[in-house]
């Protein structure tokens, strides 16, 4: 089997240990989908150390030339998409339609960043003086170490590598360990596209390792990280010595709020796509369901008995509703945490269990599992599960349901399923989210508007939009005095 190798200073290397790890399909683990580059600090050490020689050349390439290669490599996105799909379900077992679209976003986003390319605009001010010019410009912050999860293996690392290339960074790579080959393909696309050597690097390996050594090192300026809010935290410490710049998108507890007026059949359909969509594997499932008292019994028993006819399997199977969860480790604790619901006094209403049988015989499945009668203060409504797993709480009024949607200690996405404008508008004010959507479920964000949360989902940069410019680059204010005289700016006048 082809062992694939790691990306530095334009060479495919492998390990310098020469160790490599399998990767595994979690919807049949006796299939091993590659064997990648086990590294450790040296490798990291050479990327970093590409990185940093490429840098001098790359930012004073001419943007809209750097993008160039971007749309290089979002035509070849396009041409391979499929196969990008293809190759991102069986690595971690995502329904092929929601793979389609995780490439979708990915070449989205490498076309609206690449016209960034030719804008990325700064601005002039007047000065207070005469014959003063002002003008504010981004320059690129220098080399990047961008950390990914497996979640959105294509979508994800493209949010970050893309602006960071066209705004002049070089970058070095640590994508998730569960999703290799994806971000093996990516790299190969963008290099083919026509980036020199060093601009980008990938470097494959395990995160305590290899993503520390990138947070550790004195010659990296940024690290952009997308990962859980523990990782995220010890990022966050990592960085702080050297006062680099830090950017995090971190965990949810995303809650749907229905009101006694909503069409509820919208309402389950919502939150059937938000808890379930990506197995609940995504930082904007909607876990949480808060419902109002006057509909709950109505909305809980539709909402179980669409959970109970999802049908779990291969995501390659275009039938397929749900599929697996990442790995044996995720599967044990997403159980151990239905434990913790049912031992917790929530009502079990479906799923509740490991599938074993049939399609799902050889890999990690969890059936749908929807608990009623939750309360906010039971961990399974606080702490971020990670699987197929979802809550109701029950509530007597919008005043109530926008406190519980604020209770935990995550801001990602929230939503709100109601015919009244008015509770509409209050909800959107008042819940403390990054993301807020009307009548539809916690989950769909498009990539050309800000993509972040509030309190523990992050430390307040935001992807996506033309907003992730300013994780990515660093204002310069430019002062032109062309009066031949010695002007003071607050004092001459
Ligand atoms: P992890 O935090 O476990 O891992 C994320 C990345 O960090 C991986 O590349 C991992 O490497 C690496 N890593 C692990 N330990 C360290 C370390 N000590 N130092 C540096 N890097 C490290 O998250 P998951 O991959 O399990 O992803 C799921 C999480 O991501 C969820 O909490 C989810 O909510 C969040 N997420 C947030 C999003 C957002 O935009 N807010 C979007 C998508 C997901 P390795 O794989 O080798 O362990």
């Amino acid at each position: 089997m082809e062992i694939f190798k790691n990306l530095i200073n334009g060479q495919w290397v492998p390990a310098q240990s020469g160790e490599t790890f399998e990767d595994r399909n979690p919807a049949r683990n006796s299939e091993v989908v590659g064997v990648f580059a086990k590294s450790g600090k040296p490798d990291i050490e050479a990327a970093i150390s590409a990185a940093r020689a490429a840098y001098p050349t790359w930012r004073l390439v001419p943007a809209p030339r750097r993008a160039e290669i971007l749309f290089r490599a979002g035509e070849e996105m396009i041409r391979r998409k499929e196969e990008l799909a293809q190759s991102m379900t069986r690595e971690m077992g995502k329904v092929i339609k929601e793979a389609r679209g995780d490439v979708q976003e990915a070449i989205d986003m490498v076309f609206f960043i690449a016209g960034e390319g030719r804008r990325s605009h700064g601005f002039t001010a007047p000065s207070e003086l005469p014959n003063k010019a002002a003008w504010c410009e981004r320059q690129p912050m220098g080399v990047v170490g961008a950390i990914t999860p497996w979640n959105f293996p294509s979508a994800i690392p493209i949010w970050k590598l893309a602006p960071a290339l066209v705004l002049g960074n070089t970058v070095i790579f640590k994508p998730a360990s569960d999703t290799p080959l994806t971000a093996h393909r990516l790299v190969e696309i963008l290099n083919a596209a026509g980036l020199p050597k060093g601009v980008l690097n990938l470097v494959h390996g395990p995160g305590s390792v290899c993503g520390n050594a990138l947070v550790e090192s004195d010659d990296v300026d940024l690290i952009s990280f997308t990962g859980s809010s523990e990782v995220g935290r010890h990022i966050n410490a990592g960085c702080a010595p050297s006062f680099k710049r830090v950017s995090l998108e971190m965990g949810g507890k995303n809650g749907i709020i229905v009101m006694d007026d909503a069409d509820i059949d919208l309402a389950v359909e919502g939150s059937i796509w938000g808890a379930f969509g990506t197995s609940g594997q995504r930082c904007t499932a909607s876990s949480r369901i808060i419902v109002h008292k006057a509909v709950v019994e109505e909305f809980s028993a539709k909402l179980a008995a669409r959970a109970k006819a999802l049908k779990l399997g291969d995501g390659l199977d275009e039938k397929t509703d749900v599929g697996p969860v990442i790995n044996k480790a995720a599967q044990q604790k997403i159980l151990e945490y239905i434990e913790i619901g049912k031992a917790e006094g929530a009502k079990l209403l479906a799923g509740g269990a490991a599938e074993t049988s049939g399609p799902c015989a050889d890999g990690w499945f969890v059936q749908p599992t929807v608990f009623g009668d939750v309360k906010t203060s039971m961990r399974i409504a606080q702490e971020e599960i990670f699987g197929p797993v979802t809550a109701v709480i029950p509530v007597g009024s919008l005043e109530e349901a926008i406190e519980a949607a604020n209770s935990t200690r995550y801001g990602l996405s929230a939503s709100i399923y109601t015919r009244d404008v008015n509770k509409a508008f209050h909800a959107a004010r008042d819940v403390y989210t990054g993301i807020f959507y009307f009548n539809s479920a916690t989950i769909g964000a498009e990539i050309q508007m800000p993509f972040g949360g509030t309190r523990e989902t992050g430390n307040g940069h935001r992807e996506g939009g033309t907003q992730v410019l300013d994780v990515f680059s660093e204002w310069k204010t430019v002062y032109v005095d062309f009066s031949g005289a010695l002007q003071k700016a607050q004092i001459d006048n």
